[in-house]
């Protein structure tokens, strides 16, 4: 049995905690980041807890991560279509939820962030 703690996204999942929930699937839940880094910033999440980033997911079950890309799609649709899709990978890279996500941003997002790097 495991007795690490349930991450916040499981909570969402499960409902103990509430979120701004826009889309739902069998195995994907998709709800407003609570600290918007962009005019429309949702978090695309599977609501299994077994993988940690993107890279487990990939290996783990690819057919999932095809989903929730469309999922992303999807959601972006209802935007005009054109969006950026994150997935932090480790502490260093800014992930702080340890339950795999993708970040989709979707507005004027200004200048591609790659270009601040010197
Ligand atoms: P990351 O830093 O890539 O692991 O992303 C975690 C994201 O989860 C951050 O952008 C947080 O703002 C977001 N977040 C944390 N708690 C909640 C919550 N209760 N509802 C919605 N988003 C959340």
């Amino acid at each position: 049995m495991s007795t690490t703690e349930p991450s916040i996204f499981t909570r969402i999942v499960s409902r103990e905690i509430p979120a701004s929930i826009v889309a739902e699937t069998d195995r994907l839940i998709a709800f407003h980041d609570i600290a918007p880094k962009a005019p429309v910033h949702v978090l695309v999440v599977p609501k299994t807890p077994e993988y940690t980033n993107v890279a487990d997911l990939a290996v783990g079950d690819p057919a999932l991560l095809a989903e929730l890309v469309t999922l992303a799609q999807q959601i972006a649709n209802e935007h005009g279509g054109q969006f950026r899709l994150i997935f932090n990978t480790g502490e260093k890279a800014g992930q702080t939820v340890f339950h795999v996500h993708a970040h989709i941003l979707i507005g004027d997002l200004g200048e591609d962030p790659r270009a601040d790097f010197q």
